[in-house]
């Protein structure tokens, strides 16, 4: 009788463990093409090259959409995500 209650008991969406478990990568800057390094939860990086402000697109997407996206990511990093959307 408990075949489709929740895994472990933490609710987690597919880019959930990139955002709890940040993983570097490498993407051109959009304003001097250069390779910049950002990390997969999201966070902002500011390019050696031109100072220009970068973000891995779609770092997020489980925030975007996901009720539960403050279990899935933690309170933590779900506090975070608001602090840098907010205007
Ligand atoms: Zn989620
Ligand atoms: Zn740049």
């Amino acid at each position: 009788m408990d075949d489709k209650k929740s895994v472990t008991g933490v609710h987690g969406c597919p880019g959930a463990d990139d955002i709890k478990n940040p993983k570097p990568s490498y993407i051109p800057c959009p304003k001097c093409g250069g390779d910049v390094e950002v990390w997969s939860d999201g966070e902002q990086t500011v390019c050696d090259e031109c100072g220009g402000t970068v973000t891995q697109e779609g770092a997020l997407a489980c925030l975007e959409w996901c009720e539960k996206a403050e279990e899935c990511v933690g309170g933590e990093k779900y506090r975070k995500y608001l602090e840098q959307n907010k205007k």
